[in-house]
Parts: structure tokens; C-alpha cells; sequence
């Protein structure tokens, strides 16, 4: 059973007080364990194609102390995008979100996210790529930017960089911790679907956002209000026909990481879900990035010769991730789109 959430002025209030947060951390586990499903989807979440069909069903512990949940993708026969079918009810997304967006199951300081990010340069590189590529085809003149699902706070910094107004929204109480004191300022808590604003942005930023809302074509609507003329809209997904998913089959965790995850695009279905809702495509590219520091620490090495075996398989892994890149199995969707 899930308890009534108090009012968003109210959150705010209490993540900053220490006893509440006590509270809060000892009532996760009940919070997320109520395992409740949405109606079942009769079409599918991306190209709204009605043929879908049932794919695969999943068996996941979420997190450490919970019960394994089946869950059961479905994938659309025109664009084979992939989604949970039934969902998860709102309100149980919702509760594993209030804490955080990437599965953190208890909070964690700015030195481990930065650490995390010396070892295996990620977050910062995506969010310096892709703020400067929005940048580089925002033709609206509008320097405000909104940051969906901000997470640590690498976009907004680095789109504060270049010189925007930064508007930034994140419902985990996690990661907005550590949000504060990467950029010194505050992350809305609310998802996208509560978040008004009268402003106009000439950038939209949605990375890792997509695939883990029920419904994401509201999602990119209001990111077209919310539009400046020129402005652009910048997602970033996982992508379901990657390497990793056909290697892997409901193995991989990663893009099929159930029940955050509840979307799983293609490049076909993205690209139909943007222009079904006004939007012109301008660039897509695919991403792909494997933590190289993986195999030493598997086997346990340290020093000099774990520093040889990170150097040689992130160098090894450049043509690889160049080729999947290119055959369109790569690990993550880049896209760029402009209202039309
Ligand atoms: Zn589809």
C-alpha cells in the first residue's frame, strides 16, 4: 500500500530536513515494493502502429531486497519499438522515482559521482556533446534551456557553459542532492507531466527521459509547447535494436532494464513519435560506450596494470563501437529535431 505523497511544496521542504529524510529512507523498501500494474497499452507507446504483439516476459529483481516481478514486453510489428505490457501503475513508478532515476538505493555524495566519472568518463561527455551540438542548430536566439530529468546536474552545467538560462527538473531526491552542489542551484522535483512553465526555451533537453515515461507522447507535446520558434529538442534512449539486446536477449539490463525502463525504442519509432508530433528530425546519431574499466575491476586489478588494460579496451573498443554505430546496433540513440 502506498502512502498519500504530501504536496510538492511540502517535498521540497522535507528533503531538506534531516528526521523526515530518516523517515522517508526507512519507508522506501514499502514504498516501492507495491507491485500494481496500469491497463494494459492496445497500441504502440512510439509510432501508435496497432499491431503489437507480445515479445518476451522478463523475470528482474529491481532492487536487492525486493521479489522478483515478471514483466512482459510487447514490440510493435511496424516500428519494433518495445514496451511493458501491462505497465506499472503511475503511482508505483512514481515511488522507486521519488529517490531516484537510476536505481540509487540510498543517497550518494557529489565525490562518488565525480570519482565514478574519473574512472569512466560518461554523464560528462554526453552532456558536453550534446549541449554544444544544441547549441550549435538552436537557430531561435533563445539562450533558455530546460533540462528534463537533470539527474547529477552535467547538463545543465554544461549547457551553462555555453551561456544558457538553465530550468532543470528531476523528481529523484538522489540525485537532486548531489544536482545542488554540482551546479549550485536547485532541480525542480517534479516529473514532466506536473511541470508548467509560461517561458519559452530554444533548448529541450530529454536524455535518458523517454524510455521511462508511460506516456511519451505527452512528453514530446509538451516539449513543443514549451518550444521557442528554431529552438531544439535534444533526446537521448537506449536503443532496443542494439547489439547488446540482441546478444542478450532480456538478459541485458541495461536498455531492458525493467520496471524503470518502460520504453524500449528503435531508431524507426523515435523517429515517428517526433514527427507524428510536429517535429522535424535534423540530426540522429547512435552512441556507443563501454565502461573499460570493467574487466580489471572483474579481475580484481589495480595500478599500473589495470591503468594497460583500460588504456588497450578503450582503445580497443573504438572500431567496434564504430561499427555498431553504423549497422544501427549501437547502444544509445542520439536525436535532434526542430518544431516544423
Ligand atoms: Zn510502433
Amino acid at each position: 500500500m502506498i502512502p498519500a505523497w504530501p504536496s510538492k511544496g511540502r517535498q521540497a521542504a522535507m528533503f531538506r530536513d534531516d528526521f523526515f529524510m530518516q523517515e522517508l529512507e526507512g519507508n522506501l523498501m514499502a514504498f516501492v515494493a507495491a507491485a500494481i500494474y496500469g491497463e494494459a497499452l492496445q497500441e504502440c507507446v512510439a509510432c501508435g502502429g496497432k499491431t503489437i504483439r507480445f515479445w518476451r516476459s522478463k523475470r528482474f529483481q529491481y532492487t536487492e531486497s525486493q521479489n522478483q516481478e515478471e514483466f512482459r514486453i510487447y514490440r510493435c510489428a511496424r516500428c519494433h519499438t518495445g514496451f511493458l505490457n501491462r505497465p506499472p501503475h503511475r503511482q508505483w513508478l512514481n515511488s522507486i522515482y521519488r529517490y531516484s532515476g537510476q536505481a540509487l538505493t540510498r543517497p550518494i555524495s557529489l565525490d562518488e559521482v565525480l570519482a565514478r566519472e574519473a574512472r569512466f568518463p560518461n554523464c560528462k561527455l554526453d552532456a558536453q556533446r550534446m549541449a554544444h551540438q544544441s547549441d550549435q542548430l538552436n537557430e531561435s536566439g533563445n539562450k533558455k534551456a530546460l533540462d528534463i530529468g537533470s539527474g547529477f546536474g552535467f547538463y545543465t552545467q554544461a549547457l551553462r557553459r555555453l551561456g544558457y538560462r538553465t530550468v532543470s527538473i528531476n523528481p529523484g531526491q538522489y540525485e537532486n542532492e548531489v544536482f545542488k552542489k554540482l551546479t549550485g542551484m536547485e532541480a525542480i522535483p517534479v516529473m514532466i507531466e506536473d511541470f508548467e512553465d509560461a517561458g519559452q526555451f530554444g533548448v529541450v533537453m530529454m536524455s535518458q527521459v523517454l524510455e521511462h515515461l508511460l506516456e511519451p507522447e505527452q512528453a514530446i507535446k509538451k516539449a513543443s509547447g514549451l518550444l521557442a520558434p528554431g529552438g531544439i529538442l535534444a533526446c537521448a534512449v537506449p536503443n532496443f535494436a542494439s547489439l547488446a539486446v540482441k546478444l542478450l536477449g532480456t538478459k541485458d539490463n541495461a536498455c531492458l532494464w525493467v520496471p524503470e525502463h518502460v520504453n524500449y525504442f528503435t531508431h524507426e519509432g523515435l523517429m515517428a513519435l517526433l514527427e507524428q508530433n510536429g517535429f522535424k528530425v535534423i540530426r540522429v546519431e547512435q552512441i556507443t560506450r563501454v565502461p573499460y574499466d570493467s574487466l580489471s575491476r572483474r579481475l580484481g586489478l589495480e595500478g599500473k596494470s589495470a591503468y594497460a588494460l583500460n588504456s588497450l579496451v578503450k582503445f580497443m573498443q573504438i572500431p567496434i563501437a564504430w561499427m555498431m554505430n553504423y549497422f544501427g546496433v549501437g547502444l544509445y540513440i542520439n536525436l535532434y529535431a526542430v518544431k516544423s
